[in-house]
């Protein structure tokens, strides 16, 4: 017997299935954290037994194609995987995001599919470079941010010198959620700022096993922990006179941010995130199109495309592209619009990603992301809509920072070059820009940091069989022009404009700043406009 057909659902329970739905990611500094993090929060809703079976980090068990291996040998994460696992009733979709600023372009794409962010500090190091940067983007995009303090069970900072830089740094108000007790380096345990409850942890040794909690009243808490009178109830005090008191609309609103205290490596706090994510982060709201216009949650299928990816199954060649559900129904079978092209998509192969794990997808709702295999005709940034026509807008592409002449090494395979070289440009790897002048056998490629030159060079190589040489370009500051100013300031010296194939952008590109002010002031009706700022 086969499957019944679609199901049409009604308009109220795609609005519950939403509504159940946390759609979030991590930013964070490298090492601060975000594997352990996100292992341990996967390893708390239970749906894996073991930590490392989420990430193919040197050293834990997990499954990576050859061209990861270059992220294993370096300890970085390229990749992208999304997490979804139920808790407490609710389905958390738990977008990864690569740690290296040289991929902050592709951080950027996820954070076009969230709904709220956590961010994570390492409790000795506060506020990093990556962070600043990728909470920048939070706030342009008006993503609302929970605050994770993490490795308290090392000696680190005062919890309030945190705070206070957070608030001086970013202009984000701290609203502590739960308070440490124990300074770092000593962590008993987690008070509930509100209450006074405090949940007291044995510390399981080695792995991100899960904590054993011990939840104790205030009177209690006081009798047994000698920190907790001596310092936490002077410090909750003093947190209500300088008013830390929690605020929903402040934090939803991106002026102030829930904190939670904790150690990843021993599950500590981790549930308590958990619930507050549950509690407090948004579920999916109608997202705005490209005319502005909310796509209502019970209106027919609409997703965006924030990422495309390659040669995660070698076996297959295939190439999927990750859709963020922004309303409707999905289900598997449907055939979509794709809105760049009118053209249709099919979704026979849909699934779940979990981790490098695949299963067949039936179903989905809005914050869920759907992984669409054999999608050659997509790339990040693109809607697909069922039945009544939508567009999503555009996620932006940052200002390239380096430049490289790329040509294959060996002309005899310039066609498998020349594949390779569209297959990464489409799915958002590197930007490839092209110039009459230099003509196609070599592209010019433009990355925000230097390592997306070496994925592209690995990748060429071992997936295309077409190793490449590259030569570095003395430009690094780059401006759109239109077709008027191309003809100007090609004439220009230390100058040139290429031609963008992913949106038939115009680049003009300067070997510094100052290069750049001189031409602007020498053409100052050429249209010169800066890009979205990158890493
Ligand atoms: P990522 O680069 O942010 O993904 O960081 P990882 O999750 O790989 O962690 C970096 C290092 O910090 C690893 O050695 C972890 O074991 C360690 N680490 C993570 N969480 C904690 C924690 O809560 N306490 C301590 N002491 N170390 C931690």
């Amino acid at each position: 017997m086969t499957e019944s057909p679609a199901r049409p659902r009604s308009a109220s329970e795609i609005a519950a299935q939403a509504h159940r739905r946390r759609t979030f990611a991590v930013i964070s500094h490298p090492d601060a954290g975000k594997s352990t993090l996100t292992e341990a929060l996967a390893l708390h809703a239970e749906v894996i037994d073991s930590a490392g079976a989420v990430h193919g980090k040197a050293g834990r068990k997990g499954v990576t194609s050859d061209w990861m291996e270059m992220e294993r040998a370096r300890g970085i994460s390229i990749t992208s995987a999304v997490l979804q696992f139920s808790y407490r009733d609710h389905v958390i979709n738990l977008l990864d995001t690569p740690g290296h600023g040289d991929f902050s372009e592709d951080t950027y794409r996820v954070l076009a599919a969230v709904d709220a962010a956590v961010m994570l500090l390492d409790a000795s190091k506060g506020l990093e470079a990556q962070t600043l940067k990728l909470f920048d983007v939070c706030r342009s995009r008006k993503i609302p941010v929970l605050t994770f303090v993490n490795k308290w069970d090392v000696p680190g900072r005062e919890a309030l010198e945190l705070l206070d830089e957070v608030e001086q740094t970013i202009g984000l108000r701290p609203m502590p959620v739960t308070w440490p007790v124990g300074i770092a380096g000593d962590l008993r345990g987690v008070v509930e700022c509100a209450t006074g409850e405090m949940r007291r942890y044995t510390r399981t040794a080695g792995g991100a096993t899960k904590g054993e909690v011990e939840v104790l009243d205030p009177d209690r808490a006081a009798a047994e922990e000698p920190l907790y009178l001596e310092t936490v109830v002077d410090e909750l005090e003093l947190l209500r006179e300088i008013g830390a008191e929690f605020d929903e609309d402040d934090y939803l609103a991106g002026t102030a941010t829930p904190v939670l205290f904790g150690a990843a490596r021993h599950g500590v706090g981790v549930g308590r995130l958990l619930d507050a994510l549950v509690d407090l982060a948004p579920a999916p709201a109608p997202r705005p199109d490209a005319d502005g216009t909310p796509r209502q949650l019970d209106t027919p299928l609409s997703g965006l495309v924030f990422k495309v990816q390659a040669g995660m199954d070698r076996s297959h060649r295939d190439r999927t592209a990750f859709l963020r559900i922004n309303s409707g129904r999905f289900e598997r079978g449907m055939v979509l619009t794709h809105a760049g092209s009118g053209k249709p998509f099919a979704t026979k192969y849909a699934q779940a990603v979990f981790g490098q794990q695949r299963t067949t997808l039936e179903e989905a709702f809005p914050g869920d992301i759907v992984g669409l295999v054999n999608a050659g005709a997509l790339r990040p940034g693109d809607t697909l809509y069922a039945e009544d026509p939508v567009e999503f807008p555009a996620i932006p592409s940052f200002a390239p920072e380096f430049f490289a002449v790329v040509r294959a090494k060996d002309a005899g395979r310039y066609k498998q070059f020349r594949r390779g070289i569209s297959q990464l440009d489409s799915e958002g790897v590197i930007q490839v820009l092209r110039s009459d002048r230099r003509g196609d056998q070599a592209p010019v490629l433009a990355a925000v940091g230097p390592l997306q030159f070496e994925v592209v060079t690995a990748r060429l190589a071992d997936e295309f069989s077409a190793p490449v040489t590259l030569e570095q370009l003395n430009y690094n500051v780059a401006r759109l022009t239109d077709e008027a100013g191309a003809e100007i300031l090609n004439k220009e010296s230390d100058t040139e404009v290429l031609h963008r194939s992913v949106d038939g952008a115009l680049l003009a590109v300067f070997v510094n700043k100052w290069r750049m002010e001189t031409i602007r002031r020498k053409h100052s009706d050429v249209m010169m406009e800066p890009l979205l700022a990158g890493a």
